[in-house]
């Protein structure tokens, strides 16, 4: 035991150790103080400024510049690249040198032609060791260069981390310049630190307390620091306190080092770019210098900029990824928003992320890693273990601003049952720097104290700040087994998930969604990305399905794989946590809105090229094909364009998954045996819409005062009340201006009122009636909106149009149903969910703004209302009043937010029965989906077509895509993709081979269903997928031909073949049962005739 202090004074032995390691105090004679020795300046420094991020070769042929120490460039987003002449005197051999280098602006260094280390003040990087020991021989004249970027670790906002960045911001290098590192002082100052967090961890209630603090006080009588010969005597001591073990029982911390980086937010993408390489490079020189230390890194993206920026560094992660040192972690390709991505989406991230890992790295992440979205969809669980994952981190939740979350490990249960094994290290930080205070809060806070032992510490600093320090992992290595502290080991996620499934069997189970009671205006803030994620979702659908069956009637027809995987990767590259939710600087929603107009373009070329390959052959009236990409029957109408620029409406019918020819002009008329949309205007200006559904009254200023149920005269619109009612709310949120919506913002709501009179009709009926109006929503916004009712459709439309221009308003949409529920039912991935419509509990009412999809219903037994939309994702029910978010006017941390002119459509469905009966999740669909009229290069095909029907109204046949990387996968079973693919290039010209179906659905009766479909031309290959909110089977026919036959197989969300065999076959017909909201993956194998 270390000698106590001659006077029992607690504070002022302890604040006596603090100044001899204190950086501010004394340090002309303290300990710190010599932590650097001699120092010289660098022999010669030159800069060369350039707006552009360029690669290496490029930047070091420019015309370099003598500079000095001090100057300042800029502005903001350009790039200063230095180049450093650097002599080390003769004097210093056997010593260890470092190049000490401090600037505002993050830097990334390079050495013979190689990224080496990153500098960054922020993250504690502000030397590179140009040698451990000089040797006589050692060369001691060399060239660095030092790359620095006028950026910030967090971006460049001004006067505010959030606030937009200030574009004038000027940068400085505050020092570069050579010393003698002393690494027996920077020892012993890591062993002060230490004994001091000890201390004050553990304070003076607990005698190890006062162990550690008489041992630093010890410490500090024998060494003197202008005398080094005295440190060993103080490290001695230093070493037998840390080599007191404590006992088995004690709780272990798995330590390991990690580098959030958001793949853009308060930087534009290409930063992020070089940030990882900042951080891994740095990274790299740390796991060389410490075997034991273990690095777990996410996002395929990430990996793959370095991939293609810098294949060296590519090439040393791979090297570690072989040791075990470097952890891919996540599986998918950017952490993605938990809340707004489609079903589908979620599944891509998934198939696009483990194809990459395991094609880079040699094998498939098995646990998902999101430690920073903000909330978690009750689909995820499901998705995860049908991509080979069963294990599951983030630690968000603890960032809840109402409730604290039970748990810190637990199974989490999703829609369908599906279990994955959740933990959020108990920290409540991914950043941590491996101090006492974090280790002892790690284990204090864990809330499954006596049902876990281990735990998770994620140490490094994130968004570029170079990761995790040497000085982080020799705390950590000091602290592996000391008594009074909990044991922490450097260890890796399976290391930690494989212990904590060890002793997993008394564990809790959190049912649903992980909804997080924050950042709730992520829902709604930027309306173009989300509209752009919405409409690209639809594009890539509709042209996947549409390339699969061009395929099968033609084979001339190139299905284009490798373009589809680069605009699928655009889209994921998009749905980054700070991007779909529109957290991010105008520079990063201007890119986001070039990458969504680059899939529409092209998007739409594949259509026109699927569609002109459908009709090849085909003889048929007109240039114009009707397509279908939803899995049923579909009569609606449909503006067909005419010569001249001009469109006629027209009733078309098509059928699942198919097309059919355009009507002619002749066909048109009369209307089929339905009522046609009667529209009257009253002489107080109110119009009534008609169609023998639903019943449509607005009042003289737009607003909703009837909806009528015709067949039951059942009215939808509360008494006394009026529905389409746009509504305005002060919305000043705390501190997160882009992010937040708070609770007090519903105190401020304020209805827009219209003035009498601006209602007319648009179209006057027959096919479609409508009605428009304008709306003064304040002195500087407007709105336009054309209310929209088509003959045999059973909800009404609001196309919208609004001119937006305010500072932290919050508009949205009320209508008030007359229906009473305690519940209201919200469309999620694959399937809906319910959420309270009271404020009972503090759960409850932290649940004031919610997210959703494509509809939300409140139904009581009977009867309800849906409200369905076609880009839009906040919501609530309150009481019995539905509420759309419309639009948002956050100032940071892009102040232009939103700003301007909006186009969204949603629509109002009154129904009986439930929504399922009702058709509700169909309808959304429709809305979502529209029939295509698209042009055909010569005649169109004379009959209709479909490729695939589903028998059952449960069960959703989702998605239809070739099989990814599939020509030729019918010969190999699992593991398959744990080999690098060929280029797609190559790929689009292989030979047939497998299609995959998926289907999902939710209900509980198992039924058999059956499918019918005709194809008579040669088929190729094709897959297809099929998924649903709620039902039970689905039945596929396959292609019919001359083309050989026709396999099906189950396969899992990474079209993986199950090993189960081929499913049956019944007369063409397929037949599946479904648990509720079950997603299910087909394989279909078409196999060319024997000759
Ligand atoms: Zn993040």
């Amino acid at each position: 035991m270390a000698a106590a202090p001659a006077l029992k004074h607690w504070r002022t032995t302890l604040e006596r150790v603090e100044k001899f390691v204190s950086p501010l105090y004394f340090t002309d004679c303290n300990l710190r103080g010599r932590l650097f020795g001699d120092s010289c300046p660098v022999a010669e420094l030159s800069s060369f400024l350039t707006p552009e991020r360029l690669p290496y070769q490029e930047a070091v042929q420019q015309d370099f510049r003598p500079a000095q120490v001090g100057d300042s460039f800029g502005p903001t987003w350009w790039t200063c690249w230095f180049r450093v002449e650097l002599t080390i005197p003769e004097a210093w051999v056997g010593q260890e040198v470092h190049l000490r280098w401090e600037s505002d602006g993050e830097g990334l260094v390079w050495r013979d032609g190689e990224p080496v280390q990153g500098l960054t003040k922020e993250g504690e990087k502000t030397s590179y060791i140009l040698t451990d020991k000089l040797g006589e021989k050692d060369p001691r004249s060399l060239t660095l260069y030092v790359e620095v970027a006028c950026n910030g670790l967090l971006g460049a906002g001004k006067g505010s981390m959030i606030a937009a960045p200030d574009p004038e911001k000027m940068f400085q290098v505050s020092r570069a310049e050579l010393a003698v590192f002393h690494r027996d002082v920077y020892k012993l100052l890591v062993d002060l630190e230490l004994l001091l967090g000890i201390a004050k961890g553990l304070g003076e209630d607990n005698q190890r307390s006062f162990q550690a603090l008489y041992t630093a006080n010890q410490m500090v009588n024998v060494c003197d620091p202008a005398q080094p010969e005295t440190f060993p005597v103080a490290q001695a001591l230093a070493s037998k306190f840390f080599g007191q073990r404590w006992g088995e029982s004690q709780h272990t911390i798995h330590a390991m080092g990690h580098c959030h980086i958001d793949t853009a937010w308060l930087w534009p993408f290409k930063e992020t770019v070089r940030k990882c390489a900042r951080s891994w490079v740095t990274v790299v020189q740390l796991m060389e210098r410490n075997p034991e230390f273990i690095f777990a890194c996410s996002q395929a993206q990430q990996l793959e900029w370095v991939r293609s920026h810098y294949p060296g560094l590519h090439a040393r992660l791979q090297e570690f990824a072989c040791r075990g040192q470097f952890v891919p972690v996540g599986g998918t390709w950017v952490e993605m928003d938990g809340n707004l991505p489609s079903g589908e989406s979620m599944v891509r991230q998934f198939l696009q992320g483990q194809n990459f890992f395991c094609q880079e790295f040699g094998k498939m992440c098995s646990e998902f890693w999101l430690p920073d979205t903000f909330g978690y969809s009750a689909q995820l669980p499901q998705i995860m273990r049908s991509c080979g994952i069963k294990r599951f981190l983030t630690q968000k939740l603890s960032w809840n601003l109402v409730n604290s979350f039970p748990h810190h490990t637990f199974f989490w249960e999703g829609l369908d049952g599906s279990q994955v094994l959740a933990h959020f290290p108990p920290g409540d930080s991914y950043g941590m720097q491996g101090s006492v205070e974090e280790v002892l809060k790690t284990v204090a806070k864990n809330r499954d104290k006596g049902r876990t032992n281990h735990s998770a510490f994620l140490f490094g600093f994130g968004d570029g700040g170079g990761g995790p320090t040497q000085t982080m992992v020799d705390r950590l290595k000091r602290l592996c087994n000391t008594d009074g502290l909990p044991r922490v080991q450097l260890s890796s996620p399976e290391r930690l998930f494989s212990a904590l499934e060890g002793h997993s069997g008394q564990l809790c189970t959190w049912v649903g969604e992980l909804f997080l009671e924050l950042h709730n205006g992520t829902y709604t803030t930027h309306a173009q990305i989300k509209k752009g994620n919405r409409e690209c979702e639809r594009i890539l659908h509709d042209v996947e399905l549409l390339s699969s069956l061009a395929l099968a009637r033609s084979t001339q027809f190139l299905y284009p794989a490798a373009l589809l995987q680069d605009l699928w990767r655009l889209l994921l590259l998009n749905q980054f946590h700070d991007v779909v939710t529109g957290s991010c600087i105008q520079l990063v929603a201007e890119e986001a809105m070039c990458h969504y107009e680059d899939i529409r373009s092209h998007g739409n070329t594949l259509l026109s090229a699927a569609a002109a390959a459908l009709c090849a052959g085909e003889p048929g009236p007109e240039g114009l094909l009707i397509v279908n990409t939803l899995p049923w029957k579909r009569t609606e109408v449909l503006a067909l364009p005419r010569p001249g620029g001009a469109h006629c409406l027209a009733l078309v019918t098509v059928p699942g998954m198919g097309y059919a020819p355009a009507p002619t002009p002749t066909s048109l008329q009369p209307l089929p045996p339905q009522q046609p949309v009667f529209v009257v205007q009253e002489t107080d200006g109110s119009v009534t819409l008609d169609n023998g559904i639903i019943r449509v009254r607005l009042d003289p200023t737009g607003r909703l005062t009837s909806l009528v149920l015709v067949a039951s005269g059942r009215e939808a619109i509360a008494e006394g009340t009026v529905g389409n009612q746009f509504v305005l709310f002060d919305d000043v949120p705390l501190y997160w201006d882009a992010w937040d919506v708070m609770d007090y913002h519903l105190e401020t709501r304020k209805p827009v009122l219209g003035q009498a009179g601006t209602l007319a009709v648009g179209t006057e009926g027959g096919v479609r009636g409508s009605a428009w109006f304008l709306l003064q929503i304040s002195p500087n916004s407007r709105l336009s909106q054309e209310v929209v009712l088509d003959v045999g459709c059973p909800y009404v439309r609001f196309h919208t149009e609004v001119h937006w221009h305010e500072a932290h308003k919050f508009l949205k949409v009320e209508f008030p149903a007359r229906v009473r529920s305690p519940q209201a039912t919200y469309e999620v991935q694959f399937g809906h969910l319910q959420r309270p419509t009271h404020y009972n509990t503090s759960w409850d009412w932290a649940r004031f703004e919610v997210w959703a999809h494509r509809w939300m219903d409140l139904s009581e037994h009977g009867f309800g209302l849906a409200l369905l939309n076609d880009c839009k994702y906040g919501a609530s029910v309150r009481g019995n009043v539905l509420s759309l978010s419309l639009l948002r006017a956050p100032k940071s941390p892009d102040a232009t937010v939103d700003m301007g002119r909006h186009e969204f459509t949603y629509a109002l469905m009154p129904h009986k029965g439930s929504f399922q009966d009702a058709g509700v999740i169909p309808a959304a669909y429709s809305l979502n989906f529209p029939l295509l009229a698209l042009p055909a290069p010569g005649p169109a095909p004379a009959a209709a077509w479909s490729a695939f029907s589903v028998s059952s109204p449960a069960v959703v046949l989702e998605t239809v895509k070739q099989a990814r990387g599939g020509m030729g996968r019918w010969r190999v079973r699992g593991g398959a993709w744990c080999r690098p693919h060929p280029p797609l290039t190559s790929l689009r010209r292989r030979r047939p081979a497998p299609r995959a179906a998926r289907s999902c659905c939710g209900s509980t009766r198992p039924t058999a269903v059956t499918a019918t479909a005709g194809c008579t031309r040669r088929c190729r290959f094709k897959r297809l997928s099929c998924e649903l909110g709620r039902g039970v089977a689905v039945g596929v026919l396959p292609l019919q031909g001359p083309h050989g036959h026709l396999l099906f197989c189950s396969c899992d969300l990474l079209e993986r073949r199950d090993p189960t065999g081929p499913l049956l076959l019944r007369d063409n017909r397929l037949k599946l049962t479904f648990a509720p909201f079950q997603v299910q993956s087909l394989l279909l194998l078409l196999q060319p005739p024997p000759n």
